[in-house]
This record gives structure tokens, C-alpha cells and sequence, in this order.
């Protein structure tokens, strides 16, 4: 923190809480009066980058219909109350909700914001459990619900999602997100323009698989543009491919998985041949002969998916499909892959988590 002698400004350093991206700013404050804020140009990661969100974080704080205090009501019947009033209320209607159509009635959002207030988050959490609902949503489970599924399936936690290593990134694949717009999710990418053009600078690559051209597939090495909703076609036919015609890494996979296992992927993806992946995704067939060719250049990969993808009628299928190349590729926990972060308080590493399914490679509904 700094101050000015000569006025009453001080600069104080933090972090936007908007996004996961949580871009490092320095926030210029009169009083208790905010009157700038711009991007930390030594915050390691974000590297002074915010966006216009970010920047408009003193307009938000200061905005005349922010809640200072508790109310009850609504619209013109709305007004000022204390806690205690407040409090009293709520619990009074959630009981009668809860006494009359029973506990999961009762739902919970967990939005981003939560993320960022502990003792709130965990309150929250507690409450939830006290009342017996099973209603809990959040901006994960809405928009990408293939995620905690597919990551509980193939690895037993349904909060192990993996994010691209950027510092020994050779190939990403970026598929149905746009992180120049939404700053990425699992992976997060403050200053997303100057990151992903560092993961396209030969002889790295970056792909962007999205029906549409977007301000992230502009700055990819390449673009490929199938039809929506059948990306699971293209990943289907890069695992067949490299079973079949070599680029799987096969000593990682006689000591990780069991030949059943193998054998049961291989089942699952020979339908895809290179007709029906042209078929199916309206992509040409160099460009999907041209993408494993990349794989193989490069041996590993990191995938990530947006809600492109997730929102789609084949999310689960897809993401299954993008976890089961990384395996066959190796590219968990490899230099040129994907590393999983252990958590802080989860402490993934310490645990011995196990696929929750009977069958590790069945099919997700
Ligand atoms: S990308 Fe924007 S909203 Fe997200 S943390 Fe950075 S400044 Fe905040």
C-alpha cells in the first residue's frame, strides 16, 4: 500500500473477485471512496491486464442500489430492516417451504462470488446440510455439469479438473470456449490475447475446435469449424486413430490401465473411421488427418472445454472422449499436458481416490 502525502489518496493492491480469473489491481482510494482501479502491472500472472469489468469494480462498489443493510419486501414494499427481523423472516420461510413440500424444496446457488467469501461459502454450506436439501446448484453445475461427472467417473473426485500447463504446453486444444471473452474456467487465463498467443508460438500450436470463428480461434495456429454439437466425432476418431495407427503411448497405458479396459475403448471408437467423422462433423478429411498428425508431433496435449461443448446435447460423451485421449496420450501430470491441482484444504494428493463406476471406460449417458 502507498500513499500521497500531499492528497489523501492511497493505493492499496488486491485482486478482482469477478472472475477465477482473479486479476491482480491496484485500487486507488480517497477515504473510503474508490476512485480508480487498473491492472497490477506486477501481479505474476494477470501482469496488469483487467478487463472492463475490473476496472468497473469502484462503480459497482459504490452503486446507489447496492444492499448496505437487510430488507424485506419487494419492489415499492421493500424496506430497511435489522438483522435480527431479517434473519427471522427467512428462517420463518424456509421452515413453512421446507414443512410443507419437504427439504429439497429449498434450493441453493452457488455463484462465482461465493468462491471468493470463505466463512460466507462454508455458512452456506452449513446451513444446507442443516436443512436436508439436496437442491444445490452452481455455475458448474448449470453450465458444465459433463465436468464434475466425467472427472468423478475417471478419477473419483468429482472436483479433480485438470488445467493445461501452460509453461511446457505444446499443443492446446481449445474446444467450444473462447477465453479471450470468458477468461477461461478450470484453466483460467487473465490476459488471455497475450497468453494463448504465447501457446501458439511456433513450434507450440494452438487449435481452436468452435462452429464459429471466434476472437480466440483468430489467434489459433489452427481453426476447425464442425458442425454444432458433434465434437465428440473428432475426438472419437483421434483415440481410434492412435490405437489403431500408432501415437497412443502404450508403455503408460500397460502400467495404468487393464487390457479390458483398452479393448473396451478401442470397442467403443472403431465405428469412427474417417468417413463417418467427415460425416458427421462436416469438417474436411485433412483437417481431422491433419490434427492427429499434430498429436502425434507433439505426443502430449492439453484439451479444454467451454460451454460450446458442455451446454451440448453430447457434453458427456465429449468430455469422456477428451479425458480418455489424455490418458492414451499420457498427458496427465506430464510435462506438455495437464496438471491437476491438489487443493489447499482437499488435499487430492494425499487422498487414494478411486473411480467411482464398476467400468472405467463405459459409456456416459
Ligand atoms: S478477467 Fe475481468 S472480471 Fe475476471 S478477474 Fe480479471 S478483471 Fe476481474
Amino acid at each position: 500500500m502507498t500513499s500521497d502525502s500531499a492528497t489523501s489518496l492511497r493505493q492499496v493492491r488486491s485482486f478482482c473477485r469477478f472472475c477465477s480469473a482473479l486479476c491482480g489491481i491496484v485500487v486507488t482510494v480517497d477515504g473510503d471512496q474508490v476512485v480508480e482501479v487498473r491492472g497490477d502491472a506486477d501481479h505474476p500472472l494477470s501482469r496488469g491486464y483487467t478487463c472492463p469489468k475490473g476496472r468497473a469494480l469502484g462503480a459497482w462498489h459504490h452503486h446507489p442500489e447496492r444492499l448496505d443493510v437487510p430488507s424485506v419486501g419487494r419492489g415499492t414494499a421493500q424496506r430497511a430492516t435489522d438483522w435480527d427481523a431479517a434473519l427471522g423472516d427467512l428462517a420463518g420461510r424456509l421452515q413453512a417451504t421446507a414443512n410443507e413440500y419437504g427439504p429439497d424444496a429449498v434450493g441453493m446457488y452457488m455463484a462465482t462470488a461465493t468462491s471468493f467469501d470463505a466463512a460466507g461459502g462454508r455458512m452456506a454450506f452449513r446451513l444446507f446440510q442443516a436443512l436436508g436439501t439436496k437442491s444445490r446448484y452452481s455455475a458448474v453445475t448449470i453450465d458444465t455439469p459433463c465436468r464434475p461427472l466425467v472427472c468423478d467417473q475417471l478419477s473419483g473426485n468429482a472436483g479433480l479438473m485438470p488445467c493445461i500447463d501452460e509453461e511446457t504446453a505444446g499443443l492446446t486444444i481449445l474446444v467450444g470456449t473462447n477465453p479471450v471473452v470468458s477468461h477461461g474456467h478450470t484453466t483460467s487465463l487473465p490476459d488471455p490475447v497475450n497468453r494463448l498467443r504465447a501457446l501458439a508460438a511456433g513450434p507450440r500450436e494452438l487449435w481452436v475446435i468452435d462452429p464459429r470463428r471466434t476472437e480466440s480461434a483468430r489467434l489459433a495456429t489452427r481453426h476447425l469449424a464442425p458442425r454444432p454439437g458433434t465434437d465428440h466425432a473428432i475426438f472419437a476418431f483421434a483415440i481410434r486413430s492412435l490405437l489403431t495407427d500408432g501415437g497412443a503411448d502404450l508403455p503408460y497405458l500397460e502400467r495404468h490401465a487393464t487390457e479390458a479396459d483398452v479393448h473396451a475403448l478401442r470397442m467403443a471408437v472403431e465405428p469412427f473411421d474417417l468417413a463417418r467423422a467427415t460425416e458427421e462433423t462436416g469438417l474436411e478429411a485433412d483437417e481431422l488427418t491433419d490434427l492427429v498428425a499434430a498429436i502425434r508431433r507433439h505426443r502430449r496435449l492439453g484439451a479444454m472445454t467451454g460451454t460450446g461443448t458442455t451446454m451440448s446435447a453430447v457434453a458427456n460423451s465429449t468430455e469422456w472422449l477428451v479425458w480418455a485421449l489424455q490418458i492414451i496420450t499420457g498427458s496427465y501430470e506430464q510435462p506438455g499436458g495437464l496438471w491437476f491441482h491438489p487443493g489447499f484444504l482437499r488435499c487430492f494428493d494425499r487422498r487414494n481416490l478411486r473411480p467411482s463406476g464398476p467400468d472405467l471406460v463405459r459409456w456416459p449417458g
